[in-house]
Formats: structure tokens, C-alpha cells, sequence
């Protein structure tokens, strides 16, 4: 098969053809800048599912309200211009850019030290607007790390009171594994899921990710969040060949802690922000790479013929299972 798109030069971000071409079983996008040269890059690992059988999905009407007008074609009017074709899903709201942590791989570049925290009348000014977008949507709170914003409970209150049903925080744990009671201020204040960074079980895991050991910090939080009632969603963020043969004990994990987890949100590492180097395709992980590794690693207890393709949008982005 071969199919063409509009894409982007990894180096000066001009717009130019790209190419979907196989090479043997595995299919790549491969694109030429005049100024850059080639780049190939892989997109699906394999046939198994293949990239034909997974289909097409339907690309929506795009959003409810428009906030740009289209001029000069994405990526130049994005803010959203009338050519985007998906509706919104969730807002995410960077509460603050300071971080307790200082992942080798953050996509957000924070850090302790410096950066600010959103003002209540800034974060009331950003709910008025989505509404008046078309919302409220689900919300989620992120950053930086939102639990070292000392307004974070009133934020989570304000958003309920603005009438958004959920409201979910992007953490990494560790204020809610070392803090006695924070995890019921923010229950009170009326968050709806804890949405928690989880790259896997082992420490080494960690140190290799994160820069520290996390496992039981991991443990600790899902401990909390099982006894306090409130749910939980596990966010791996995937790298092949570092922690994706942790796969199926995240999953086990998963299972031991329902039904406060109620998910797994399996992500791929983003190359930019503080880790702006291009992976090589080995280090790419691909939707069938996942699919199968979850079928290996838990026995075949979750299995390829499980999972469906993403419905809204373009399916080769994402997958799911209930
Ligand atoms: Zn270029």
C-alpha cells in the first residue's frame, strides 16, 4: 500500500508530503525536506494486527466553536482553527510549571525552582472560556506537577462549582504517598480520578525513567487511593526496550487494586520538551508492539482479539478495551 499525507520536516517543521511505505513487514513514513533530507520513520511494527485490518475511523465535525481563522493551513493557525476534525475530548489546564521531580524525559521541561503558579482569577478566566467554547468538558489538571500548586483543592472546587463534571489530576504521587490527608482534601474539594503516572513495577524502571526509585511510592498511592474511595487511572508512559516488558505487570498491578483503578492509559514517550532527541526506530514503540506484549506478558488473559480501534478519529492513533 502506499498513501501519501501532508507532513511536517522534523527539523524546520515546513509542511511537506509524506509516504506511507512498507518496509518488509513493518510500515514507515518516510519524507524528504529539500533543505533537511530524508527521514524514515517507523509507524506500525509487524502484521499482526496489520495496519489495513485495524480501519479507518471517522474523522468527526471537529470542535464545538472555532478560535482562529484558517489563513496559512496548520500547523501556522492552530489555536483552533476551522480544520481541525476532532471534537474535544478533555481540556488540560497547566495549573503551574514547578515540579517536585525532574523526569529525564519530562515533556513540559519543569522544575523545582523556578516558574509560576496560575492565579485563581487567571484559572476562573480559562473555565468561563471553555464554557463559553462549547463546554464544560472533561477537565484535567496538569502542569508541572498540579499537587505543589497551593491552590489546587480551590481550583478542583471552582471547576465543580463552574459546573464541570470531571475533573481528574495528572500526577506523579508523591505528595499523595508522603502527605497524610491530602488525598481526602482533594476527595472533599471533588476530584473525580486521580490520573497517575505509573511506568512500571521495579525500581530499575524507574531510576532508568524517572531518575528514582518510585515503586513503592507507586504502591503507596493506589493504597491510599483504595482506601479514601477514589479512582485511579494508570499511566505508563512506553519506551521499547526500557519498559515495555513491564507491560503485563502493570496490568496485574491494575488488577490487584480494582476497583479503585479503573484504567490504564498506556502512552508513547514524547520526544520533546527536556528530552528533545529523536528516537531511533528501535526505540519507537508502535500499537501493535503494545497489543502484543499485553498478550505475552499476562498469559493471553488479555488478548489481541480484546481490544478495538480507537472509534472517533484517526484509528491508528490509539486503541481501547473495556
Ligand atoms: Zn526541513
Amino acid at each position: 500500500m502506499t498513501r501519501t499525507v501532508r507532513s511536517l520536516c522534523p527539523v524546520c517543521l515546513k509542511p511537506i508530503e509524506g509516504e506511507y511505505v512498507l518496509h518488509g513487514d513493518d510500515l514507515y513514513l518516510d519524507k524528504t525536506c529539500p533543505e533537511h533530507g530524508a527521514t524514515s520513520t517507523i509507524v506500525w511494527r509487524g502484521t499482526s494486527p496489520s495496519y489495513e485490518d485495524w480501519g479507518e475511523g471517522d474523522m468527526g465535525n471537529g470542535p464545538a466553536s472555532f478560535q482562529t481563522k484558517r489563513s496559512s493551513r496548520c500547523p501556522y493557525d492552530c489555536g483552533i482553527c476551522n480544520e481541525h476534525t476532532a471534537p474535544t475530548c478533555t481540556i488540560l489546564v497547566e495549573i503551574t510549571e514547578r515540579c517536585n521531580m525532574g523526569c529525564p524525559i519530562c515533556f513540559a521541561s519543569a522544575t523545582a525552582q523556578t516558574g509560576e503558579h496560575m492565579s485563581m482569577a487567571t484559572f476562573a478566566s480559562m473555565l468561563e472560556n471553555i464554557v463559553a467554547a462549547g463546554g464544560p468538558y472533561p477537565l484535567q489538571l496538569s502542569g508541572g506537577e498540579p499537587t505543589v500548586h497551593p491552590l489546587l483543592p480551590e481550583f478542583i472546587a471552582l471547576a465543580k462549582d463552574y459546573g464541570f463534571k470531571h475533573v481528574q489530576v495528572n500526577t506523579n504521587g508523591l505528595r499523595i504517598a508522603q502527605q497524610d490527608g491530602y488525598l481526602e482534601t482533594l476527595r472533599d474539594a471533588g476530584v473525580d480520578l486521580i490520573y497517575l503516572q505509573c511506568d512500571g513495577v521495579s525500581d530499575e524502571t524507574y531510576r532508568r525513567i524517572r531518575g528514582r526509585d518510585l515503586a513503592a511510592i507507586k504502591r503507596r498511592v493506589l493504597e491510599r487511593c483504595q482506601e479514601a474511595h477514589v479512582g485511579v487511572q494508570l499511566v505508563p508512559v512506553l519506551i521499547r526496550g526500557v519498559n515495555d516488558h513491564e507491560l503485563g505487570d502493570i496490568v496485574k498491578l491494575a488488577k490487584e487494586f480494582m476497583p479503585a483503578v479503573k484504567g490504564i492509559h498506556f502512552q508513547p514517550c514524547s520526544y520533546f520538551g527536556r528530552y528533545e532527541i529523536a528516537p531511533s526506530n528501535d526505540n519507537r514503540i508502535t500499537i501493535p508492539d503494545v497489543l502484543r506484549a499485553m498478550e505475552e506478558q499476562t498469559d493471553g488473559e488479555v488478548a489481541l482479539r480484546h481490544f478495538i480501534p480507537r472509534k472517533k478519529h484517526d484509528t491508528h492513533c490509539g486503541f481501547s478495551a473495556y
